[in-house]
């Protein structure tokens, strides 16, 4: 059984990563109700910013696979008449395509696209169809009446009008055969790589009252953060297991325990309301996540040791040395308040309370109120 958390946008229920909590209103919120802005768009190829809002893709030397849009490894073969000839592959799917002979070259991207433009069936036929509308919509101006347009008054245009009726000539909806576009069944010649898609970053703003969620570095090289509210930072994480695995006496299949665990870095007793639905029972309705003693300046040592003391005695194995030692360190001096007003298990930083399945349902509810940064903040979550 996992928890998943609702958003008040929607009754999808979501993972806790997906959720954050603003510092001005304390609303939780998740990708879809907050307010976008755009940071930066840039290449992720060459991570060149793009040069105008309208750019979409890379206008330098970044290709995509034309099949399963991955980069495409570029080599380059130096002729000796010198010129230069390029291969690309697809580390995906295989795909490759060699460009002929190119002399002059600005821009690998520009150059593939003037290939596609002079080769592709499908290019040419597109560029066709345009030229054929536009001199149909010229000849109607003209059967209508209107002013000869000189381009389309071609003696060409003319010498044909001679022996078709106009009207045949404006029917004329194919200038070229369906067939000769290379419909189904397209071959790897006539396909061409693409410029590689701009990809963005954006800043989001809270829904409620405006303020900043989250802002990112503008460098499109850096994944760092300058500014998060992740929900799951703040909140205690939550875990439903089988009771029989935290007390292997219970064997009832209905018994479950949630496990609360606060993040590392916590050290200020957090005090959890909680409220279930009516399929299920928790006898607990209060409790609070108390701490060994402040996060100060440790040794790498002591962040460890203070780390397992944050692990339920359940989920100690004798895996490594330092769970074997914790282990036997609980066993030989019981620190945790085991039953004591209806709990299941509680140490520094977590704590086990029971929940008993009393309808089988496909998904239960529990309401939970965390003081988030000295304000009360309530949180659904669906059981499933
Ligand atoms: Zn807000
Ligand atoms: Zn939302
Ligand atoms: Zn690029
Ligand atoms: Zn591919």
């Amino acid at each position: 059984m996992i928890a998943q958390w609702l958003c008040s946008c929607s009754t999808e229920p979501n993972s806790i990563y997906k959720l954050n909590i603003c510092a001005k209103c304390h609303r939780v919120s998740c990708n879809w109700c907050q307010k976008p802005e755009l940071l930066v768009k840039y290449c992720p190829g060459c991570f060149r910013v793009a040069g105008s809002e309208g750019q979409l893709r890379c206008i330098h030397n970044c290709l995509e696979c034309p099949r399963c849009e991955l980069n495409l490894s570029i080599s380059m073969e130096k002729l000796i008449n010198g010129f230069k000839r390029f291969e690309m592959v697809c580390n995906g799917c295989k795909w490759r395509y060699k460009t002929p002979e190119v002399g002059v070259l600005r821009t690998l991207t520009g150059c593939v696209e003037e290939l596609e433009k002079n080769e592709d069936a499908y290019t040419q036929r597109f560029n066709s169809l345009r030229e054929f509308y536009r001199i149909k919509r010229g000849l109607q101006t003209m059967e209508e009446g209107g002013a000869i347009n000189e381009s389309i008054a071609s003696k060409e245009l003319f010498d044909r009008l001679n022996e078709t009726k106009l009207y045949k000539m404006i029917n004329e909806e194919r200038p070229i055969g369906l067939g000769d576009a290379g419909d189904a069944g397209d071959t790897e010649e006539t396909t061409f790589p693409h410029p590689l898609r701009l990809r963005a970053k954006f800043d989001f703003r809270c829904p409620s009252c405006g303020e900043w969620l989250t802002k990112s570095h503008p460098d499109p090289k850096s994944s760092r953060l300058l500014l998060e509210s992740f929900a799951a930072h703040m909140l205690p994480s939550l875990e439903i297991v089988p009771r029989s695995e935290v007390e292997p006496s219970v064997s009832d299949k209905n018994a479950m325990a949630l496990v609360f665990t606060a993040s590392d870095q916590s050290d200020a007793p957090v005090e959890i309301t909680i409220l279930g639905s009516a399929t299920i029972q928790i006898p607990v309705r209060q409790f609070t996540l108390t701490f060994d003693g402040p996060v100060k300046r440790e040794s790498t040592m002591e962040t460890i040791k203070r780390l397992v003391r944050r692990v339920p005695t359940y989920q100690l194995n004798s895996s490594t040395n330092i769970l074997a030692t914790e282990k036997s360190r609980r066993l030989s001096r019981p620190e945790t308040v085991a039953h004591k007003d209806n709990m299941i298990d509680q140490g520094s930083g977590w704590c086990i309370i029971p929940m008993y399945i009393l309808e089988p349902a496909t998904t239960h509810r529990i309401q939970l109120t965390i003081p988030v940064k000295g304000v009360y903040v309530t949180l659904q979550a669906v059981l499933h």
